[in-house]
């Protein structure tokens, strides 16, 4: 196993890195210090044949470009401090109301206007006997993005030598504020040689959060039934039959909260992938990328847009800090914020 690092580019004034790890089984992991970004994920099938199986670019450019700026897809960064929407950007801490910067129409969207996806992170390279990885940290001043507490985040990656991407989430605050961080990679398990319709999958949940016209969850749950039901592993086409708009589904698991669970599993038929999720999270975001652009594509070749990737977002509930009874929410002064979600890849 090997980690590399490469010069990337700048980001107002602060240079910014590629590492590259490597596993002896054939994964290749690419991920920038610009918004701890995994910008490429390449798998072997299951003819040994290499692949990029997520959404991303080879250049930094790639990520500053007007097209992909102003699609806003947020390909494989940490969002944070809040994953999903925040109903009108507001929130109430005990007496004291809280206005978010508002990004997604009325709402507040994936930490706001410059969230962690946009940081330049510090990165430190971390070897072991079983993985090569990367410890990022960012320190969130107080009152960022109207968000209260001056936050300090560590986010570990590791690139296993048994064909795992692990991420483990560590933060601390000085205030009480609201905290969901998660990965938003997007998966297409076949290279994107075609959508993501073939899929197989299969999720370890039985209810979801309704949502609002604006795609805001205001903390109603609904039993899975029919086309929602993943239950029992099925190819996702069956589902965009009845659900045109495809999966933007916060699934509840019914694990105990912060134990370590199995919570997904992907195949996909023509190239043998498969992906397994395991997460402490108390669900996942489910997106298959309705909004995604048709005009986005990897310098190289590969072309995302709409049901062409999947994203697995496990995260705290969306807008949870507006949903009474919402787990783990808001992080405390002297609690240590502690998650972690694997992606486990077979060929
Ligand atoms: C949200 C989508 C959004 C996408 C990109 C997903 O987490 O559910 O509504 O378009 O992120 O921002």
């Amino acid at each position: 196993m090997k980690i590399e690092r490469n010069d990337f580019g700048v980001v107002n004034g602060q240079p910014v890195d590629l590492f590259v790890l490597a596993n002896d089984a054939g994964m290749v992991v690419k991920i920038t210090n610009y918004g701890a970004i995994i910008t490429s994920v390449n798998v072997p099938d299951s003819t040994g044949k290499l692949a990029d199986v997520v959404c991303g670019f080879d250049t930094l450019d790639g990520y500053f470009s007007e097209e992909y700026r102003s699609n806003a897809p947020y390909f494989g960064c940490i969002v944070g401090r809040y994953a999903g929407r925040i109903e009108q950007g507001q929130f109430a801490l005990g007496d004291q109301e809280f206005q978010l910067a508002k990004n997604d129409a009325a709402n507040s969207l994936h930490g706001g206007t410059v969230g962690f996806d946009k940081k330049v992170w510090a990165a430190q390279e971390v070897t072991d006997e079983d993985s090569v990885g990367l410890n990022l940290t960012l320190v969130s001043e107080d009152g960022e993005e109207g968000y209260p507490g001056e936050i300090c985040i560590e986010v570990q990656y590791r690139l296993t030598r048994d064909n795992a991407i692990l991420i483990r989430y560590i933060a601390t605050t000085n205030k009480a504020t609201p905290l969901s961080l998660t990965n938003h990679s997007y998966f297409n398990l076949n290279g994107f040689s075609s959508p993501i319709l073939d899929h197989r999958l299969a999720i370890s949940s039985n209810s979801f959060l309704l949502i609002d016209d604006d795609n805001v969850p205001r903390g109603e749950q609904t039993r899975v039934d029919g086309a929602d039901d993943f239950t029992n592993m099925k190819p996702i086409r069956e589902a965009f039959e009845v659900l045109p708009q495809g999966f933007e589904h916060y699934y509840l698991f019914d694990k105990p909260r912060a134990t370590k669970q199995e919570v997904a599993v992907v195949e996909e038929p023509q190239s043998g992938r498969t992906l397994r999720v395991i997460t402490t999270e108390p669900g996942m975001l489910f997106y298959t990328g309705f909004y995604t652009s048709d005009t986005l594509q990897r310098e190289s070749g590969a072309s995302f847009g709409q049901f062409r990737a999947m994203c697995f977002e496990t995260s705290k509930y969306p807008n949870g800090p507006n949903i009474p009874g919402s787990p783990d929410s808001i992080l405390h002064p002297g609690e240590r914020y502690f998650e972690e979600t694997e992606f486990h890849f077979g060929w």
